[in-house]
């Protein structure tokens, strides 16, 4: 069965002033879009139709660099938007809260943290808060890789994923990926992560 487009959860205005509209709609519409149908063309007629997103994210080290690529854009934009919530002034609660004390010390190292490997990942790529053996660590990836696929230099269970992709940011911020990197903790959905969190470790 083909891939489609999720549905965004929330308008394409609702991440102002962090997320600009324009770039959500192009972003979600255009964007995420061309990954849905880049790996549906990719994959008709052959043994991969039959596989799920996430069966085909894990076996990107063996499939075409198509469907690694389109697929794993699949895979992240819709964890990504699933991960960003209109709700602005949310914290990490309960056991992540915990964690993130523990592993990090605080969350705004934890944001440092991302935001280094965000700003220090060369040309296009994701960063990552994971778990890993049971521990949170940080880490980052190159184009549409994520920590879920077997060629991944740090391989596990993805919380949370930012873009840092120039689509995700150069509208509003140009050339300052900083400074989008430092606008989106502002949108975080941290129920999500924490979701997340309690379903991996
Ligand atoms: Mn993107």
């Amino acid at each position: 069965m083909a891939f489609t487009l999720p549905t965004l959860p929330y308008a394409h205005e609702a991440l102002e002033p962090h997320i600009d509209t324009a770039t959500m709609q192009i972003h979600h519409g255009k964007h995420h879009q061309a990954y849905v149908d880049n790996l549906n063309k990719a994959i008709a007629g052959t043994a991969h139709e039959k596989m799920s997103i996430e069966e085909l994210v894990a076996s990107a080290g063996t499939i075409s660099p198509a469907v690694r690529n389109n697929g794993g854009g699949h895979w992240n934009h819709t964890f990504f938007f699933e991960s960003l919530t209109p709700t602005t002034g949310g914290e990490p609660s309960g056991e992540l809260a915990s964690a993130i004390n523990e592993t990090f010390g605080s969350l705004d190292e934890l944001k440092e943290k991302m935001n280094t490997a965000g700003t220090t990942r060369f040309g296009s790529g994701w960063a990552w808060l994971i778990v890993k053996d049971g521990k949170l660590e940080v880490s980052s990836t190159p184009n549409q890789d994520n920590p879920l696929m077997d060629v991944a230099e740090t391989k596990g269970t993805p919380l949370l994923g930012i873009d840092v992709w120039e689509h995700a940011y150069y509208l509003k911020y140009q050339n300052k990926r900083p400074d989008y990197l430092k606008a989106i903790w502002n949108v975080v959905n941290w129920d999500k992560v924490g979701e997340r969190y309690n379903a991996a470790k």
